[in-house]
């Protein structure tokens, strides 16, 4: 054979392997970047040894399978409430899992599939704080923290603006200052108040009854039905097969919270719909 024939032959092989190489790696070699939080005890938390675990894990990880992802394909990206919106816009992810409400200024920005979750807004106190019980008992300057760009922490400063209210990136540095005395309270949903409340037996509870209703969606680009249509069929079926009541159990079961009936999700949300 001529140099020129080897060379050919060399192309045909490189041509039929290369689509191999890549189908072995996943569509076309990429992960699946979801949105997540790290700090999040039984929602969304990064354990020292680096692996993942929580509720709303769980629900990205089955919807990922879903969608053909198996759980070494996912790249988990670190997703504070104040930079949602940001992450799903500028496409750093795919989607985001991340205790995240569904709400009608959101909807301008990004679709929603869901919810997978109802819970409401609450507080969190030191144990042995008997001076405050609800929302309203912190308007005599007491000193609230709750996280940016969240709907908890909106809440209080259109509803009790007398609240001497600190807004930090992350609910896990505001439980710090609770602990250290910086604050008097944290307020965000019950669930994740519950599981910080877990975490450190006998130092905190969580006072009053929950003030608002939260709806979790799944984040995503805005208008990308197609994705949206199918993360829905995913929450769906994880809820009919079971996977949803065992992951729940599993994950806020030890903070005491018994599962509720899961909500029924009901397509997608988008800017306009209601
Ligand atoms: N669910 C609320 C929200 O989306 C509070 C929890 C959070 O900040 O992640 O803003």
């Amino acid at each position: 054979m001529t140099a020129l024939s080897w060379r050919f032959v060399g192309a045909a092989v490189l041509a039929v392997a290369l689509p191999f190489t890549a189908a072995a790696c996943g569509v076309g070699g990429d992960k699946l970047v979801i949105g997540m939080k790290f700090d999040q005890p039984g929602l969304g938390l990064r354990n020292p040894d680096g692996t993942m675990s929580g509720f709303d894990v769980d629900v990205a990880t089955y919807v990922a399978k879903e969608l053909g992802y198996p759980e070494d394909e996912i790249e988990w990206k670190e997703s504070p409430s104040g930079q949602r919106e940001n992450l799903i816009e500028s496409g750093e992810v795919k989607y985001i899992v991340a205790t995240y409400s569904i709400t009608d200024a959101r909807e301008q920005e990004v679709s929603f599939a869901g919810p997978y979750l109802v819970t409401g807004q609450s507080l969190l106190v030191r144990a042995d704080d008997n001076g405050i019980a609800g929302a309203e008992s912190l308007q005599n300057g007491k000193r609230l923290c709750s996280v940016s760009g969240s709907t908890p922490a909106l809440r209080i400063k259109d509803k009790y603006p007398g609240v001497q209210l600190q807004q930090y990136d992350t609910y896990s540095a505001c439980v710090e200052a609770l602990k250290d005395g910086a604050v008097d309270a944290v307020t965000t949903d019950e669930v994740i108040l519950a599981g910080y409340a877990a975490q450190s037996p006998g130092r905190f509870k969580i006072v009053g009854r929950p003030f608002s209703q939260e709806r979790y969606g799944i984040g995503l680009k805005e208008g990308d039905t197609a994705l949206c249509v199918k993360v829905t069929e995913a929450l769906k079926k994880m809820e009919a097969d079971g996977s949803w009541k065992a992951a729940f159990d599993r994950n806020l079961g030890p903070a005491g919270i018994t599962a509720p009936a899961p909500p029924a999700p009901d397509g997608c949300h988008k800017a306009g719909d209601d």
